[in-house]
């Protein structure tokens, strides 16, 4: 059994850098004084000032694996979003918001208790607390075979892409699928079009029918994506998805 560390209070969280993932995607550093560790999949709330001056809070996925110094959140920038576009456009180095966590206690992966093979299943920012399974799992060089199915909008909107190849590359039982929904850049060579049955039943068989799914993004992709599971054959207790909500970009 996973127990996960309480969270804290508010408290002040310094950014420490910021790191552009994409043209509408950073990751952002912090040094948050005390943190009590989190488990892979578990969020922070963040609490920023907004222009009017008043509080505005909202949920990030931790994207730095457990046991590393500094946290990082991958934030992406929705047009008119409130929180969004002020982490990813006013907020500077050396800058201090309110944060608290870690938050979440069953959308959560330890590769020390993990024995089935891993299957995760991301739409657009959905990836962010996969990454930190997939990081978590490669720190500890858990045996567990991994897969990621990766849908993006297009091949610019892929976060991650090089540590993910990199992943690739390195280890054999780690594979890669990402899927672009819209515009497919020149050279090109991965797959096309939304996620489907197929794809999904393929990749389960090649885990050997049996793994523990995590499905992360918004609303209307964890649906279709965890339909698609248990038409796979999942059974519902192998699957856990986090919902980002309803309202950011549905064509993952
Ligand atoms: C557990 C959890 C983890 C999450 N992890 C991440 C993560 O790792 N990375 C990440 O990027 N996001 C993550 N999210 C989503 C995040 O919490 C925010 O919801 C997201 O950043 C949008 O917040 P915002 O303030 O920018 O947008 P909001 O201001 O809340 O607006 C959301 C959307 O509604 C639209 N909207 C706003 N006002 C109006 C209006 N008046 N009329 C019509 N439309 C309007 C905006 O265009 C925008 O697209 C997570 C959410 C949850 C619940």
């Amino acid at each position: 059994m996973i127990r996960p560390p309480k969270p804290t209070a508010w408290q002040a969280a310094k950014v420490l850098s910021i790191r552009e993932e994409t043209p509408r995607v950073k990751t952002i550093r912090f040094a948050v004084s005390h943190w009590p560790g989190h488990l892979a999949g578990q969020h922070a709330d963040v609490r920023v000032m907004d222009k009017d001056g008043c509080r505005a809070e909202r949920s990030y996925s931790i994207a730095s694996p457990p046991g590393t110094p500094g946290l990082e959140l991958t934030v992406e920038r929705l047009e008119e979003g409130e929180v969004s576009q002020f982490l990813t456009g006013r907020l500077q180095p050396d800058d201090t918001i309110e944060l608290r966590g870690p938050i979440g206690g069953y959308f959560v992966w330890s590769a020390l208790q993990a024995r089935n093979p891993l299957l995760l299943l991301a739409g657009g920012s959905g990836v962010v607390p996969l990454m930190c399974m997939l990081r978590h799992r490669r720190l500890l060089g858990s045996p567990v075979p991994a897969t990621l199915l990766y849908s993006c909008r297009t091949r610019e909107d892929v976060i991650y892409e090089k540590e993910l190849s990199g992943m690739v590359h390195s280890d054999p039982r780690f594979e890669l699928r990402i899927t672009l929904t819209r515009d497919v850049a020149p050279g090109w060579s991965g797959a096309v079009g939304r996620l489907d049955l197929s794809l999904v039943r393929t990749y389960l068989e090649r885990l050997g029918g049996a793994a523990d799914s995590f499905v992360c993004g918004y609303t209307g992709f964890v649906e279709a994506a965890s339909t698609m599971l248990l038409q796979a054959g999942q059974p519902g207790e192998a699957i856990r998805t986090e919902r980002f909500g309803s309202a950011g970009p549905f064509s993952h």
